[in-house]
Parts: C-alpha cells; sequence; structure tokens
C-alpha cells in the first residue's frame, strides 16, 4: 500500500464513534498501520449513548438482510467477551430477551405466527431462541399488568450493552495499540485523487486507505466524492434517552412498548429511552418529549417510580437514505471506503460491518463479509436519487 504525500498512514479511519473504534480494533489485529482520527474524544458522538438495545428484526419475512444482522448479533457476545478478556473491562452485555406488550387483536395475531417464524429463523446451531406470546409478563411489574394489554411477547434472542462500556473498553484496548494512533483532528474534506485528508486547520496527510465512520458527518465528507451534487446521502435523526437510578436487575429483558425501551444496567441504572425526531432546534439539548418518556416508564415499571433521573442525553443518529447501513468501497474511488449509516442499530453489527472494511483494507478474504444486497452502495445511490424524486 503506497501514500502519496509526505506525511501519510496506510489506513486513516476518520470518526471514532462505534463503528470507528472497531474498524481500528480489527486494523490493530491485522497489523495495518493507522490513524484514528476525530474532531473530539473517541466515542462521544452518537455512541456516548445511554441504551445499547441490541434487537434482531421481526421473524418473518425472512431475508439475507435479517440472516446477516442475526449472525451479527449471535457473533457479538463472543467478541465483547474476548473484548473484555483483553482490556478487563465490562461491557455490560447481557442476553436478557425482550418483552412487548400488544393492544389489538391483530397484534396478537400476528406475533402468534411470528412464533413459528422465529422457531425457523432464530437458530444457531442446536440453539433456537424464542419468541412467546403469553399472557402475563414474564417478570412481575416489568411492566406492570396493563388495562390494554391482551397479551406480551416475550423473546429471548434480543440483548443489551452499556454503550459507554464498550466504547471505554474499545477505548483501552486501542490506548496499548502497537499500530493504531488516535489523534484529534477537525477532518474538513477528502482529497481522494490525491490520496489525502485535509483538516481544517489546514494541514493534509496522506493515505493509503481511507475508512469513512464520521457518524452524520461521513455524509457530507462523502457526499462530493461520490454523489451527483446536491444529492442528500443521508441525514441527522435527534434521539433522546435518559439514565435513572434504581435497582433493577439487568438480566430483566428490555421492555420494548409503543417506541418506549426501558433497560436495566449493571450498578443499579435504567435507561429510558428514546425519542425519534426528524426536526430539532437544539441538538444536542433535551426537553418535555424526553421527560413524556420517563413519566411512561415510570407507569409502566413502578420499580421506576420515584426513581431518580441521573442523566438525561441527546445524540445525532446517522440516518440514510434508507435505514440499512451504507458500506464498502466507493466505486471509482476503491480506496475509500464507507462506514456508517447504522441509524439505530449500531451497536448490534458495528463489530461485524468494521471488520468487513478492515478486510477491503486488507485484502483480507477471511473478514470480507458477504453482505445483503441492500447494503451496496449502488443501491444505495439509487435509492438516494429516488427520495430526491
Ligand atoms: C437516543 C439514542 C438512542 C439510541 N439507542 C440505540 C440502541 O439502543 N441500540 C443501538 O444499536 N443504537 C442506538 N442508537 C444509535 C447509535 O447510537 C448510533 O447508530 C451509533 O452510535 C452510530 O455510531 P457511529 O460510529 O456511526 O457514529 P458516532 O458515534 O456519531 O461517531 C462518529 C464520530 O465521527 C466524528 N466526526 C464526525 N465528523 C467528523 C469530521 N469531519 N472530522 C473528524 N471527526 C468527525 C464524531 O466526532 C464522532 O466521534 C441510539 C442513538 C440515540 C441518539
Amino acid at each position: 500500500m503506497t501514500a502519496r504525500q509526505n506525511t501519510s498512514a496506510d489506513l486513516v479511519i476518520i470518526g471514532a464513534g462505534i463503528m470507528g473504534l472497531w474498524a481500528a480494533y480489527h486494523a490493530e489485529k491485522e497489523g495495518i498501520e493507522t490513524l484514528l482520527v476525530d474532531r473530539d474524544a473517541p466515542g462521544s458522538g452518537a455512541s456516548n449513548g445511554l441504551l445499547g438495545a441490541l434487537m434482531a428484526y421481526m421473524p418473518d419475512q425472512w431475508d439475507e438482510k435479517k440472516q446477516f444482522q442475526f449472525e451479527a448479533l449471535a457473533a457479538l457476545e463472543g467478541q465483547v467477551r474476548l473484548l473484555e478478556e483483553e482490556t478487563g473491562l465490562e461491557t455490560g452485555y447481557r442476553r436478557s430477551g425482550r418483552v412487548m406488550p400488544l393492544y389489538q387483536e391483530r397484534q396478537v395475531r400476528t406475533a402468534r405466527l411470528r412464533a413459528d417464524e422465529a422457531a425457523r429463523n432464530w437458530r444457531l446451531g442446536e440453539h433456537r431462541f424464542e419468541w412467546k406470546v403469553v399472557e402475563e409478563p414474564p417478570e412481575k411489574d416489568w411492566p406492570s399488568r396493563s388495562e390494554g394489554a391482551l397479551a406480551y411477547v416475550h423473546e429471548t434472542l434480543a440483548a443489551h450493552v452499556a454503550p459507554r462500556g464498550v466504547v471505554a473498553a474499545l477505548k483501552t484496548f486501542l490506548s496499548t495499540a502497537r499500530h493504531v494512533r488516535i489523534i484529534r483532528k477537525e477532518v474538513a474534506a477528502i482529497d481522494a485523487g490525491a490520496h489525502g485528508i485535509v483538516f481544517s486547520v489546514g494541514e493534509r496527510i496522506g493515505f493509503g486507505k481511507a475508512v469513512v465512520s464520521a457518524g452524520v458527518g461521513a455524509f457530507s465528507l462523502l457526499q462530493p466524492l461520490w454523489a451527483p451534487e446536491g444529492l442528500p446521502l443521508g441525514r441527522p435523526v435527534k434521539g433522546q434517552a435518559a439514565l435513572l437510578a434504581a435497582a433493577c436487575d439487568p438480566a430483566l429483558p428490555i421492555l420494548f412498548d409503543n417506541g418506549l425501551y426501558v433497560i436495566a444496567h449493571a450498578r443499579g441504572r435504567v435507561a429510558v429511552g428514546s425519542t425519534s425526531e426528524d426536526e430539532f432546534d437544539r441538538p444536542f439539548a433535551t426537553d418535555g418529549k424526553l421527560e413524556d418518556l420517563i413519566a411512561a416508564a415510570r407507569i409502566a415499571v413502578p420499580a421506576l417510580r420515584d426513581a431518580p433521573v441521573v442523566e438525561r442525553w441527546a445524540g445525532l443518529r446517522p440516518r440514510g437514505v434508507h435505514r440499512e447501513p451504507m458500506i464498502g468501497a466507493l466505486e471509482d474511488m476503491p480506496d475509500v471506503i464507507a462506514l456508517g449509516g447504522g441509524f439505530k442499530t449500531s451497536f448490534g453489527i458495528a463489530n461485524r460491518l468494521a471488520g468487513h472494511a478492515i478486510g477491503l483494507v486488507s485484502d483480507n478474504t477471511v473478514s470480507v463479509q458477504d453482505l445483503p444486497d441492500i447494503y451496496n452502495l449502488e443501491i444505495y445511490l439509487r435509492r438516494a436519487n429516488k427520495n430526491l424524486g
């Protein structure tokens, strides 16, 4: 791999959120000389959140995208356990399952049909994850029995991590890395023709390959390289969440109820989220929408009734032209690799997607995954054009 400038790195990774940190982790393991660049402290973008839900798609209408995500979720436990061993830090990973109240007969009927589909599709070797329709919440008062609920789904595949726990472990791993260096600078542009990164302060460095994992920042960095002028590649979607102090068992299932998430984490913390906002004035401020979610959580879970709120947080999710990630080498500039657009599901798939991206960098065919067609950049661009039309 050759870079054409005096100061250069074989690989530059732009953005140190969950995507970029896992990419740097894989690069270190492959022995690739890497510069990981972020304008802020690593992990302080959208990945600095509170929830960390790792949930699969619905088990019916199975396709290659669902299969890919299922395999990524199934593999993640081993990967975070290894990271925990390597760093001595806990990531808060728990395969806790999920409980979802059902309020309409139609929902109950669909949920019952999905049990068969889960038996067929949620299989890992001999192990089958369950999807059951039950009359009562599987754990008393988690949530409390609601008058309106006709039944509940209880599934055993969902898991959760502490987002900041995973980020901290990755940062610790990289702090002793032999091949990865982290610098704090804002990237203004990628000069792909000259294999150069232009920083906002005016300096440049060269790269052999570049991975663009800049979260919402990736859309504007990639736009001039890849998409027709004026064609947006994605947008930020604001989310708000809160952390409450309550001694709830982290093994309790994730509660998902019409957009409300309640997740019990270790050390007496319970996360409540999340809003999903296309329009907002203050991206990082919390407001009444979050208070509504907290109030709903207090009603649903008696243990939270008087629990103090210890943190309120807002962040910007990278929402691509569709809900799927944007990953792969740019067609005309294969030395630039997009790794982004994870929207609401990055924590479950980042390790696997980052492994794919680094496999492309090192031509390591073992790490290059067969990705679902929908992740393909050509399809992504077609979708962007269609959205504009
Ligand atoms: C309220 C909320 C709840 C969520 N809940 C979940 C959940 O339960 N499960 C889940 O899987 N996901 C969840 N998400 C989504 C998840 O947080 C994101 O998908 C994920 O963090 C995106 O990771 P990323 O690495 O792509 O981006 P980020 O974490 O945003 O990282 C991008 C990095 O790039 C840097 N950067 C950007 N532009 C530049 C530039 N020009 N130069 C240098 N550096 C740059 C930023 O500083 C940042 O550090 C949630 C998000 C929100 C907001």
